[in-house]
């Protein structure tokens, strides 16, 4: 006898049930879009010990005729698709016909359910047998509950984590799909305890701020584009606004979640620069585009698909996201402008590093004057401006040094500095980026360099302190290293804390800062402006 056999038909699901349903998260979420398939207007999702004991998920969808809820519970049983040109375009978020079956292959599966005009029905099905089918009655919809999972896979079992933690990944299952459905209503209970409890909502923004956070609300910008049937939805932050981890970016393709590497990049390129290394926006963005140009079959879970023309989704993103993020205004005030101030030498170390910048005519900015020696008030359009001088001074430097026209200065005598072996080799080995930052260097003696060149941005005492700065720098970064080199001399190059600065120098400061692309963020990401809105004024003098 051959020693190939096939499987019995209950190991082969019980082997399938594996690749659908990881953790009682997967019930919840294969449970929630059928629901959603159902067309359901209000999902409830109750849990006790963190699903493991039972997830149920309760809806008020179209419900199924008895013979139907008796075939959804048998593999590859699908209302879903019935062709293979529908495979091509599926507009549902079931269609493998699988869930149900898996479930059902693992745990004590129950299912009451009544269409329009139809009897209830009820199923319980054990390990994959089917147990129980009955008339009962229900109001219309479907309440499945998947009891002890993985009570037959001990191994399977052993792997699920407590329950505090599998109830997180639950519940994060639940923000998804919030996320993508705000018009649905959600609630989540946990051993009766009300967790979540999600109203429909017009406004998609007013379901973001309800699922990640009330505080996100004033930080949230509107993302959008559409070219050629592709179209692109959704909600970012605003720099400053970051968190210290991804856990904020949701993205959705055709109303379905899914991790995506490209969504990443593209964050990644949009607000490189505009936020602290380490940190991210909160997204959330929804992607369209007609179902046959996206193969959502590539994964059993569906959480990974596959575009047909990459390219244009990401230019799509890129060009929405750039969009959203580009300055609208930072709103300066434009109140008549003041007679213009007589014309002032100005006295501060700074200036010489600004080139003359053409006196403003007509000025838009009325700076009130600076606090601290640091801050410059400012009045806007919607309230009081206070700006960082560093900052702002960092945001001017660090865009004119990406120019390209760097600004540099030869020396009448070469400079010789004294370094360590280290610094120098680092500095001789990203001489190129130095070069493009107005250095010009060379070797002078063992442990000494010639400096010829510097960028005006720099004083000639400080040249050894910031090219050791530099050399540090070099020596971190293995790619981005002119990025971190037009940083640091921005950083230096800007002005101080604790400079006065006169009317004028506060003017032209200001008005450099809004013809940059990013006025709102320094290159390290920190805020150049604060702003005070009336209202919040209104409500701190309780003027309400
Ligand atoms: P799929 O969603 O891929 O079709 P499932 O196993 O999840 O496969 O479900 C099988 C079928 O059962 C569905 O196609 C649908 O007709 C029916 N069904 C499942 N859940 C519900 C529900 N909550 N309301 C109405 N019909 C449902
Ligand atoms: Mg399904």
């Amino acid at each position: 006898m051959g020693k190939v056999r096939p499987l019995p038909p209950e190991l082969v699901s019980k082997i399938a049930a594996g690749e659908v349903i990881e953790r009682p998260a997967s019930v919840v979420k294969e449970l929630m879009e059928n629901s959603l398939d159902a067309g359901a207007g209000r999902i409830r999702v109750e849990l006790i010990a963190g699903g493991k004991r039972s997830v149920r998920v309760i809806d008020d969808g179209e419900g199924m005729a008895p013979e139907d809820a008796e075939l959804a519970i048998r593999r590859h049983a699908t209302s879903k698709i019935s062709s293979e040109e529908d495979l091509q375009r599926i507009v549902t978020l079931g269609f493998r016909g699988e869930a149900l079956a898996a479930m059902a292959s693992v745990s004590r599966l129950s299912l009451v359910s009544r269409a329009e005009g139809c009897p209830a029905v009820r199923i319980y099905v054990e390990g994959g047998e089917l147990k129980e089918c009955a008339e009962v009655g229900a109001p219309r919809g479907t309440q499945v509950e998947v009891r002890d999972l993985f009570f037959n896979l001990p191994a399977r079992r052993k792997f699920l984590k407590g329950s505090s933690i599998e109830l997180g990944h639950c519940l994060e299952a639940v923000v998804r799909m919030a996320l993508a459905y705000p018009q649905v209503a959600f609630s989540a209970l946990h051993e009766g305890r009300r967790l979540m409890e999600l109203p429909p909502v017009k406004e998609e923004r007013d379901r973001v701020a309800a699922v990640l956070g009330r505080e996100l609300h004033p930080h949230l910008t509107e993302v959008e584009g559409s070219e050629g049937g592709y179209s692109i939805r959704g909600w970012i932050t605003l720099p400053p606004y970051a968190r210290g981890n991804t856990r904020g970016i949701y993205l959705y393709v055709n109303d379905r979640y899914v991790r995506d590497k490209l969504l990443q990049r593209v964050l990644g390129e949009v607000y490189g620069g505009l936020l602290p290394r380490g940190t991210y926006p909160v997204a959330v963005l929804k992607l369209y585009l007609p179902p046959e140009e996206v193969d959502v079959n590539i994964h059993p879970t569906k959480m990974e698909v596959k575009f047909k023309d990459p390219q244009r989704v990401y230019e799509l993103l890129r060009g929405a996201l750039e969009r959203a993020l580009a300055p609208k205004t930072w709103s300066v005030s434009k109140a008549p402008a003041p007679s213009p101030p007589e014309l002032r030498e100005a006295s501060i170390p700074y200036a010489s590093t600004m080139p003359v910048a053409p006196r403003v005519e007509e000025p838009r900015f009325r700076p009130l004057g600076q606090i601290g020696g640091t801050y410059i008030l400012v009045e806007g359009e919607g309230g009081l401006l206070i700006v960082d001088q560093h900052a702002a001074h960092e945001r001017v430097l660090y865009e004119r040094l990406c120019t390209e026209e760097v600004h540099s200065q030869r020396l009448l005598l070469p400079q010789v500095v004294e370094l360590s072996e280290g610094e120098i080799e680092a500095l001789l080995e990203g001489r190129e980026v130095l070069g493009r930052c107005g250095f010009e260097i060379e070797t002078f003696g063992p442990r000494t360099l010639a400096v010829k060149a510097i960028p005006t941005l720099i004083r000639a005492h400080e040249v050894k302190q910031v090219l050791q700065a530099l050399a540090g720098e070099l020596e971190e970064a293995t790619e981005d290293g002119l990025e971190r080199a037009r940083k640091l001399l921005a950083c230096r190059g800007a002005i101080k804390a604790n400079t006065p600065l006169g009317e004028e120098d506060m003017r032209r400061l200001l008005c450099e800062l809004e013809a940059t692309s990013h006025p709102r963020t320094c290159p390290h990401g920190r805020p150049t402006i604060i702003e005070i809105t009336f209202e919040e004024l209104a409500k701190r003098f309780k003027r309400e």
